[in-house]
């Protein structure tokens, strides 16, 4: 049997560290989630199929998995520094409508993104139902922690020990930071509570000992890590640019919390690890959301490309290295989903009858089985998943698992599953069909393609090359590529 200790790299100390719960048999992890003033783009949501597949892969370790992923309605502005407006405000005078409803209409959109990409279903919080938690926090920390000035209450980053060592960039000026709140101690204070403005009106705004306002971002997610996880909690994640600023000062305000000092001791800074997966790049800036057309996901199915495509093209970089996007390689990673999806499609029609249900195979992978021809491979698999999660090499165990030959069906079907239940694949689920999305710009329907490749037989069938050709000219004038010979069996494509 295999079993292989469960590595993860920790942003804090910069090394791979042993997992080892806070609580016994349980894992508890909390992810930064989205600001919700707009449509998340892709770069965002491999920061979510990173955080799933670690859970995943926290569950296929045993671990009773508890996982939170905020949802920031509000006090997050403009730049990640304490600068600018805040962001739901903003969006919402732009469209006209109020904050509250922008927040409800882009969750929902989120949430049906996490859906297509067969991410599991975690807690979501919104900052919004924790603000009286953020008012107790700040008022538990104002005296020894944060000074008042004109715009709100700060937290003075002086009075913690190693403020900025997850950057490691902090300098004396505050790395990067633009110091323009007059008044501040030290360049990287920030804002725990902002005032409204005199005169002015919030849509989203409370009552604080420190004047009607909204509460700072990062105070968000410590008070909702601590109120759904306790500290310390085991694991805490993010993209890159959040071990730059908003985790440090969550950081900050932990230590402040918790009474506790130096960072020598990781917990003190209420996770025991800090994660971090590098960014989604794109070369024509099409990843911004400011740009007109932003690469969404539901870009890519209007495209033609299923969103587990996207998934797999996430799987098949380690998480800690930065991605490409391009849409050839998002065509590669579909064939290759393909390729999966029909091998598990022979695999199942080779099961007895109760064992063709996806349900009934589930993630139950049994620890003392014999397994085999198969137990290098599931060797090969766990050795590769708990390597810091190197899903790149965990998918050619896969690979390897369904191309294995002379092995017991329902057992090679259940160690495929057990598999892609730390994937998210959802193989077992997918058929062909669902992998052929027509795409939104093409004016040809699917009907009518299956209708002339049925003519198009007939003709090659009687020898008529001619007619036959005209039809596949004719569909190719409407951008359907007919694939004669394809090794996957796949009859059209569109161009
Ligand atoms: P935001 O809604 O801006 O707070 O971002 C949501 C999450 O997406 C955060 O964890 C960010 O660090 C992460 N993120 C933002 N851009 C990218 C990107 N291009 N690639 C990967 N992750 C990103
Ligand atoms: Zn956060």
């Amino acid at each position: 049997m295999t079993d292989a200790p469960l590595k993860l790299f920790n942003s804090l100390t910069r090394r791979h560290e042993v997992f080892a719960p806070v609580h016994p048999g349980e894992a508890r992890v909390y992810t930064c989630g989205p600001t919700v003033y707009n449509y998340q783009h892709i770069g965002n949501m491999r920061a979510y199929v990173f955080a799933d597949t670690l859970g995943r892969t926290l569950q296929w370790k045993g671990y009773k998995l508890t996982h939170v992923v905020n949802i920031t309605d509000v006090g997050h502005l403009t730049s990640d520094a304490d600068e600018g407006e805040d962001k739901m405000e903003r969006m919402a005078a732009r469209e006209g409508k109020s904050a509250w409803d922008i927040a409800r209409f882009y969750q929902e959109d989120f949430e049906a993104d996490l859906a297509r990409l067969n991410v599991q279903p975690k807690q979501h919080p919104r900052a919004t139902e924790y603000v009286e938690a953020m008012i107790d926090w700040g008022k538990s920390i104002a005296d020894k922690h944060c000074y008042e000035l004109e715009s709100g209450l700060y937290f003075d980053v002086s009075t913690v020990a190693d403020y900025g060592r997850l950057a490691r960039a902090v300098t004396e000026d505050g790395e990067g930071r633009i110091d323009s709140v007059d008044g501040k101690r030290n360049a990287a204070d920030f804002a725990i509570w902002r005032k409204t403005p005199a005169g002015e009106t919030r849509q989203m705004e409370w009552d604080s000992p420190w004047g009607r306002g909204a509460p700072g971002w990062h105070l968000e997610c410590s008070v909702m890590g601590e109120a759904l996880l306790g500290f310390p909690f085991d694991i805490h994640t993010g993209g890159i640019d959040h071990r730059e600023i908003h985790h440090p000062n969550e950081i900050a305000q932990n230590q402040a919390f918790c009474c506790t000092n130096g960072l020598d001791d990781p917990r003190n800074s209420g996770a025991k690890l800090w994660m971090h997966n590098n960014f989604l790049v794109e070369r024509s800036g099409k990843m911004s959301k400011s740009s007109g057309e932003f690469l969404r996901l539901q870009l890519l199915v209007d495209k033609g490309y299923h969103p587990l495509a996207y998934r797999l093209m996430c799987l098949q970089a380690h998480y800690r290295s930065e991605l490409e996007f391009s849409w050839e390689g998002l065509g590669a990673a579909l064939t290759r989903l393909k390729r999966m999806v029909m091998a598990v499609d022979m695999l199942k029609a080779c099961l007895p009858g109760a064992g063709r249900d996806p349900e009934a195979l589930g993630p139950g992978l049994r620890r003392g089985d014999d397994w085999g021809k198969l137990q290098p491979m599931l060797d090969k698999f766990d050795a590769a998943i708990a390597d810091d999660l190197n899903t790149a090499v965990a998918l050619t165990a896969l690979d390897d698992v369904l191309a294995a030959k002379k092995v017991d069906p329902e057992q090679k079907a259940g160690l495929a599953a057990a598999m892609d239940s730390v994937l998210g694949l959802d193989l077992f689920n997918l058929t062909r069909a669902d992998l052929r999305i027509r795409p939104k710009a093409a004016t040809i329907t699917e009907a009518e393609i299956d209708a002339a490749l049925a003519r198009r037989k007939e003709a090659r069938a009687a020898k008529d090359f001619a007619a036959s050709d005209a039809i596949r000219d004719e569909l190719a004038a409407q951008g359907v590529d007919v694939m004669d010979g394809d090794p996957l069996g796949w009859e059209w494509k569109l161009g």
